[in-house]
């Protein structure tokens, strides 16, 4: 068993754990939610701060971020959104790697988290150490890196992607002949490949919440709706990106929950992503795809753990107290930058 599959082993605990631990906590009521918003309204005036969300955090998190300017968004749009707000401080509601982004990005800003502890199982996955030998094994390749991955393996990097702009890179790779390492999700990476058939060499790393969709379950689901469309993120297994209508990152499912005709969709991601995809098409029906199957061994029911400790009470706290700020070394940060600069400049480049 390699160190990255051992750690990812430790992770699965964890994730129990914290979902046990989770399940018994009280949920807020609707003074003391009202309370804690107007209090972090306060706060983000005081510290000339805005909310950057992720589309897997909570509905409460992502309305407050809308309804105080903020953004919510994938990956790739809240590094954009924080690089170009004028807020002096970013509250990044997601998970490490996205603080890291964010801060990289605009080392002058302020960048607080919720909590430090948030973090995501491919990018423990993929421990610099070990991925520093892998790359050292297999020189005459590039170095392909998901956004989900800490800034010392950013700035091991040539290119930084996030899963819209995944096949887009691998294209032009493939196009000039140059084979790449790809990491850390094997289940993206396997998809890019069969799609653009380039040369990768994968990592072995995968989200622990897109590996529990099961195709059996969606097949079945698929019985009790079956004018429904399956929309699957990349990030899941193969046979059940096989059974998708349609393939795409979070704001490409939300696009084609829009544009698709269907008024029923399977979503084969994390559930957060129901708040923005209501609002996108409020007079559709959507359904989690399954999780729980033979030899399931996560109980998330497609709901990231880590961005569920993204929560009022704790965004409250980070702005009362002023700490949970993201801070990376200049010299790894330096290294980052060059690879997510041009993530950055290759999205704008596709898109004009
Ligand atoms: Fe990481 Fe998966 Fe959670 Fe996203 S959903 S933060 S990829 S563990």
């Amino acid at each position: 068993m390699t160190i990255a599959q051992e750690k990812l082993n430790q992770i699965r605990e964890q994730v129990k754990s914290y979902l046990d631990h989770r399940s018994a906590s009280r949920a807020l009521t609707a003074a003391r939610q009202e309370v804690l918003e107007a209090r972090i309204r306060r706060k983000l005036k005081e510290h000339d701060a805005v909310i950057v969300a992720h589309y897997y955090t909570s509905p409460e998190i992502q309305a407050l971020a809308e309804s105080t300017g903020g953004c919510v968004s994938d990956s790739l749009e809240m590094a954009r959104f924080g690089r170009d707000h004028l807020a002096r401080t970013l509250v990044v509601a997601g998970v490490r790697f996205m603080g890291e982004t964010a801060k990289i990005l605009t080392p002058g800003k302020r960048v607080l988290m919720p909590t430090l502890e948030a973090t995501c199982s491919l990018d423990d996955g993929c421990p610099i150490e070990e991925f520093n030998r892998f790359c050292d094994a297999h020189p005459e390749r590039e170095v392909v890196v998901y956004a989900n991955t800490s800034a010392a393996v950013k700035a091991r990097a040539d290119w930084v992607v996030t899963s819209s702009i995944a096949l887009d890179v691998a294209e032009y790779l493939a196009e000039h002949d140059k084979p790449f390492i790809w990491a850390p999700d094997k289940h993206l990476g396997e998809y890019v490949r069969r799609q653009t058939g380039a040369d990768i060499l994968l990592w072995d790393g995968a989200c622990v919440v897109h590996e529990e969709f099961k195709a059996m379950g969606v097949r079945n689901l698929k019985h009790v709706y079956p004018e429904a469309a399956v929309l699957v993120h990349p990030e899941s297994p193969q046979d059940v990106i096989e059974l998708a209508d349609y393939i795409g990152s979070t704001t490409q499912i939300i696009n084609a929950a829009q544009k698709l005709p269907n008024m029923t969709f399977i979503v084969a991601t994390d559930q957060g992503i129901f708040y923005k995809l209501q609002q996108a098409a409020p007079e559709k029906k959507f359904v989690i795809a399954p999780t729980a199957g033979h030899g399931a061994t996560c109980r998330s029911c497609a709901n990231c753990p880590w961005m569920a400790m993204n929560d009022l009470e704790s965004l409250a706290t980070v702005l009362d107290r002023d700490d949970n700020e993201i801070l990376v070394a200049e010299s790894v940060s330096k290294r980052a930058l060059r690879p997510l600069n041009r993530m950055l400049s290759f999205a704008a480049e596709i898109r004009t």
